[in-house]
């Protein structure tokens, strides 16, 4: 990679334009739910908003039962620890991720295998798996992840990790929304996790949420979440516990984003068609996948350059125009605390880390704003 220049601060009075920032909904829902919280004094990690936000977002996806937790990545641990990842277990996981999709796989002292993506979807290449399970065939799950809202080719994946008969979750942090085929990511494995982290599509500011058709298991989340603590007047514990549950306070903001998750999806979407409309002419930008079976969030409009003009003179050049883009994520084996671990493709993810670009994708954005990313964008160009 390219080593950054110095950036011209001249323009930093400009309005800044950013990534993905949070955006609270215009009716003020989410002060309703905190006010609520307030004046009942449910101010602890329990309560009406925890419950009834889990309830709604089940409803939402269609699934049976839902446990809030503190963070997307306690999320992930939960669901690997409800799969009985443990000690010495290996877990297939993408390699174009976020170091939060595996680092709960450590903390289960459990063995990553990092797995390459396809140009199809940007996501876990079925054929890579396939791979993986002749390499190794005994496997304790499959994290699958749906990056920047592009849902994983999950026909297959699931099809593959019903004949190895291995537990599959989805880490759907960035895709809350997305529908497979008509069915809402994050529904389509064993366990799914969303985030509300600050940048996500909805935001609590932030926390997590592991979802499940198993509800005995997320009952036995619950209760790790809460210290492990049985049921007895004394302090008891038999197992290992974690303090991960939701506060009721965050809840609420939760209950008032869900309200407006549709809209945000919407937003988003038109701001991927705007780029593409835009900057669909230039034959050095190819635009991330999206598939007829695909009905992306797009919490993040992604390109990829294939010409002179390189991922960092894009970065650059927003920034000095105060507008905020980022590289796509670096792969997993490529970063130097997971480089030891095994990785088993083709180098696809390096060249969508080599080539890629995240687009500011801010559902505040007017279209003034779209026009002036545009605009400097296709300046590179000229
Ligand atoms: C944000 C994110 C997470 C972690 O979620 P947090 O709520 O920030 O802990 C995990 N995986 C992916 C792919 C993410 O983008």
């Amino acid at each position: 990679m390219l080593k950054p220049k110095e950036i011209n601060t001249e323009n930093k009075s400009k309005k800044r334009i950013y990534l993905s920032s949070p955006h609270m909904s215009d009716e003020g829902y989410e002060k309703q739910y905190i006010n609520e919280a307030f004046e009942t004094n449910w101010i602890a990690p329990l309560g009406k908003n925890v419950d009834e936000f889990e309830k709604e977002l089940a409803a939402k996806v269609g699934i049976k039962a839902a446990a809030a937790l503190s963070s997307g990545t306690a999320a992930i641990h939960m669901a690997l620890k409800a799969a009985g990842v443990g000690e010495g277990d290996i877990v297939f996981c993408p390699t174009l991720t976020f170091a939060a999709t595996a680092n709960p796989i450590i903390y289960q002292n459990a063995i990553p295998v990092f797995i390459d993506s396809d140009y199809e979807t940007w996501n876990m290449s079925p054929e890579a798996l396939e791979e993986a399970f002749k390499k190794y065939p005994k496997v304790k799950a499959v994290l699958v992840v749906h990056l920047y809202g592009l849902s994983a080719d999950m026909d297959k994946i699931v099809e593959i990790c019903k004949k190895h008969d291995v537990q599959l979750i989805e880490d759907a942090a960035e895709s809350l929304g997305t529908t497979y085929k008509g069915r809402y990511t994050g529904t389509i494995g064993d366990y799914g996790i969303y985030s509300f982290n600050g940048n996500k599509i909805i935001t609590t500011s932030g926390g997590g949420m592991l979802v499940s058709d198993n509800e005995e298991r997320i009952a036995k989340v619950r209760f790790w979440a809460t210290q492990a603590r049985d049921n007895a007047r004394h302090y008891q514990h038999s197992e290992l516990g974690y303090n991960y549950r939701m506060s009721n306070v965050i809840a609420g903001i939760g209950r008032g984003q869900l309200k407006v998750l549709d809209q945000r999806i919407e937003k988003k979407r038109y701001i991927f068609d705007f780029y593409k409309r835009e900057l669909g002419c230039i034959d050095e930008i190819d635009f991330m996948p999206v598939n007829d079976w695909n009905k992306p969030n797009c919490w993040l409009t992604c390109i990829t350059l294939t010409g002179k003009v390189r991922p960092l003179d894009v970065i650059i050049r927003l920034e000095e125009e105060n507008i905020e883009s980022r590289p796509v994520w670096k792969p997993m084996h490529m970063q130097p605390f997971y480089q030891h671990y095994d990785y088993i493709g083709s180098n696809v993810s390096e060249k969508i880390f080599e080539n890629g670009v995240c687009l500011p994708s801010d559902t505040k954005m007017t279209d003034e704003d779209l026009y002036r990313v545009v605009n400097i964008i296709k300046g590179l160009w000229k």
